[in-house]
């Protein structure tokens, strides 16, 4: 198995070491050809204007979109989840494929970054002995604001949904990579597994 990491931006380094450590091949993805024999791709935190505009400087918006349209597993963190949204409320390049809507920087100023132990009962199956809430670290963090029916909601804070997914797309607002806390990992190579 073979996992990229989309690497224009942001904190791609965190993912592969992670999933390194779980012992998964990685690529860094930074043209239309590293796209190539992988099997699944991770989008990783940063600031999603700008990974958006270097998607589209290096022919990579119109690639990542087809492939988040035809069922291929992606997972986007942060930055990354805004990108596979259909809707930001504001005008930048978007991959979408996820039939939700996020609001950007939605905890505000006053919260800028926060760490919050969450329930995510999807996480089970990758859990060893009792169920235990995951370390989330939000980061100028987005809130999914609507939810289309194809989309299984996976965790909440504060009522605000911060983790989803449809069909073979995941969506985190938070930044599993930057905890020791691999879970997310092994449940996104898990989905990749499932074919
Ligand atoms: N606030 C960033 C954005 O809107 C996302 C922050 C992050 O990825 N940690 O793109």
């Amino acid at each position: 198995m073979r996992i990229g990491v989309l690497a224009l931006q942001g904190a791609f380094r965190e993912h592969r070491l992670m999933l390194e450590r779980i012992g998964v091949e990685t690529r860094e993805v930074r043209l239309p050809e590293h796209l190539d024999g992988l099997d699944g791709l991770i989008i990783p935190g940063g600031e999603s204007t700008t990974m958006g505009k270097l998607a589209v400087e290096f022919g990579l918006l119109e690639p990542l979109q087809e492939l988040a349209r035809s069922g291929f597993p992606i997972w986007g963190t942060c930055a990354g989840f805004i990108l596979l949204a259909k809707d930001v409320g504001q005008e930048q390049p978007l991959i979408g494929g996820m039939d939700v809507v996020i609001e950007r920087n939605a905890f505000g100023r006053q919260v800028d970054s926060f760490e919050a132990m969450i329930d995510v009962p999807a996480l089970a199956a990758v859990t060893e002995g009792e169920p235990r809430p995951f370390p989330a670290v939000f980061i100028r963090a987005p809130v999914v604001k609507e939810v289309g029916p194809d989309v299984e909601v996976l965790a909440k804070v504060d009522g605000k949904v911060v983790a989803a997914r449809q069909g073979k797309l995941l969506g985190t607002s938070f930044h599993p990579e930057l905890t020791d806390d691999d879970r997310f990992h092994r449940y996104f190579l898990n989905m990749v597994k499932e074919g």
